[in-house]
C-alpha cells in the first residue's frame, strides 16, 4: 500500500488516462491506440493465444499479466508485427496494421535483456536509430539528451553499458526506445532481470517515466505484485485467453473467477451455503477474546501454520465450517515467539460481510473472452 501511496504523488499520475474508465475509448470518440479482434495464433498443436479481444486507450498503463506460457508474449509480438495472427486483427489508432511489418509501425519494443550495442557508448547507443535514419547530428544530440534527461541518465552519455547498473541499462534501453515518439512502447519483463530491490524502485521510476512521456504502455508481466502496483488497467491472462480486465483494486478486490482469485493473491475459496467465495488475508481479523466480532461473519476455527515475516505474519486456519483461510496480521505488537506460539490454538475469525465476494469457477468459453 505503500508504494502505491508514492506512486500517485508522481507528477502527471494524477490525472486520469483516457483509457482507464473507458474500456479503452477517450471520451472524445478518438479509436484506442490499440484495439486487438479476435487474435490467435497457433504453433503447430500449441495454441498460444486464443482469440483475443483488447482495447488500450490513448495514455495508459496497461499490463497483461499471466502465469508463464500463457501467451504475454505472443500476443506483443502480434501487436509489434514480429509475428503474423493466423487470424484475427491488430488496430492501431484504428488503423488496420496486421499485414505491415514492425518498422511501418508506430510501435517500439524494450526486452529483458536490454539488447544495447556493448562497444558503443550510452548516447550512441540511444542515437543510434536515428543515425540509421540519417536525422542530422545536432537534431540527434538534442533528442537523446532529451530522452536521456526523462530516464534521468544526463551526464551518462559517454560511459559504455558495461559501466552501468542493471537498472541503468534498462533505463538506457527505454531512452532508445521512446526517443522517437512512438505511439506505443511494448516492454516485455523489462524488470525481471534485476533484484527485488532493485525492481521495486524501477516499478516506480516507470510509471513516473510514463507519466511524463505520456506514451501508451503494454507492459508484460507474470508477477501480481508488479503488476497492481503500476498498471492503469490489467489483462489477466491464462491459457491464451483474456480472463479478466479492470484497475488493479478490480482484478484485487472483485476477481472475475476462480483462476484470477488465485493467480492474484490468496485465493482463500470457500464454499459457504452452496456459493463459492473468497476474502482476502488482510480482510481477516483473529478476534481476540472479548471481541465479539460485532457487525462481522465470524466462524470458528484451529490455528494450522504460522510464519512470521518481519513486518508480518502469516497465519494459516482450519475452519470448523470447512476449508481454510489464510489470514495476515501486521506485527504491531506481536514478537516472533508470541506470533509461532499460536499455533495449534482455537481461534475465531471475522470478516466484514461486504469483504467476502462471490467467485464463479473458471470454466472454457466457448466464444473468446
Ligand atoms: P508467455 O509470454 O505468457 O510466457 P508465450 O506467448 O511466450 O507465453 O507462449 C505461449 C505458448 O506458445 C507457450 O506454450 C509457448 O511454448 C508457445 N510458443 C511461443 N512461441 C513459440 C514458438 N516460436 N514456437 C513454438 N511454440 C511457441
Ligand atoms: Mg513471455
Amino acid at each position: 500500500m505503500e508504494k502505491t501511496a508514492a506512486i500517485t504523488t508522481e507528477p502527471g499520475a494524477q490525472d486520469e488516462p483516457a483509457g482507464a474508465q473507458s474500456g479503452g475509448r477517450s471520451s472524445s470518440g478518438e479509436p484506442p491506440d490499440v484495439r486487438l479482434n479476435a487474435l490467435r495464433k497457433a504453433y503447430g498443436d500449441v495454441v498460444a493465444v486464443d482469440g483475443i479481444d483488447l482495447e488500450v486507450g490513448r495514455g495508459e498503463f496497461f499490463t497483461l499479466l499471466g502465469p508463464s506460457g500463457s501467451g504475454k508474449t505472443t500476443t506483443l509480438r502480434m501487436i509489434a508485427g514480429f509475428e503474423v495472427p493466423d487470424t484475427g486483427k491488430v488496430e492501431l489508432a484504428g488503423s488496420d496494421v496486421t499485414g505491415i511489418p514492425p518498422y511501418d509501425r508506430e510501435v517500439n519494443t524494450v526486452f529483458q535483456d536490454y539488447a544495447l550495442f556493448p562497444h558503443m557508448t550510452v548516447g550512441e547507443n540511444v542515437e543510434y536509430g536515428m543515425r540509421v535514419q540519417r536525422v542530422a547530428k545536432d537534431e540527434r544530440r538534442k533528442r537523446a539528451s532529451d530522452a536521456l534527461d526523462m530516464v534521468r541518465l544526463s551526464g551518462y552519455e559517454a560511459r559504455k553499458p558495461s559501466e552501468l547498473s542493471g537498472g541503468q541499462r534498462q533505463r538506457v534501453a527505454l531512452a532508445r526506445a521512446i526517443v522517437n515518439r512512438p505511439r506505443v512502447l511494448l516492454l516485455d519483463e523489462p524488470l525481471g532481470a534485476l533484484d527485488l530491490k532493485l525492481r521495486e524502485q524501477m516499478q516506480v521510476e516507470l510509471k513516473g517515466i510514463q507519466g511524463e512521456v505520456r506514451i501508451t504502455f503494454i507492459y508484460v508481466t507474470h508477477d501480481q505484485d508488479e503488476a497492481l502496483t503500476m498498471s492503469d488497467r490489467i489483462a489477466v491472462f491464462n491459457e491464451g485467453r483474456v480472463e479478466q480486465v479492470g484497475r488493479p483494486a478490480d482484478i484485487y478486490e472483485q476477481p472475475a473467477n476462480d483462476f484470477v482469485t488465485g493467480f492474484v493473491g490468496a485465493s482463500n475459496l470457500l464454499e459457504r451455503d452452496g456459493a463459492r467465495i473468497t476474502v482476502r488475508p488482510e480482510k481477516i481479523r483473529l478476534l481476540e477474546s472479548g471481541d465479539d466480532g460485532s457487525g462481522m461473519h465470524t466462524e470458528r476455527g484451529v490455528i494450522r501454520d504460522v510464519a512470521y515475516a518481519g513486518m508480518m505474519t502469516r497465519y494459516l486456519v482450519d475452519l470448523d465450517a470447512g476449508g481454510e483461510v489464510l489470514v495476515v496480521r501486521q506485527n504491531l505488537e506481536t514478537s516472533s515467539t508470541e506470533a509461532l506460539e499460536q499455533r495449534g490454538r482455537q481461534v475465531t475469525v471475522g470478516w466484514r460481510p461486504e469483504h467476502s465476494v462471490a467467485v464463479t469457477e473458471k470454466t472454457r468459453r466457448e466464444d473468446p473472452q
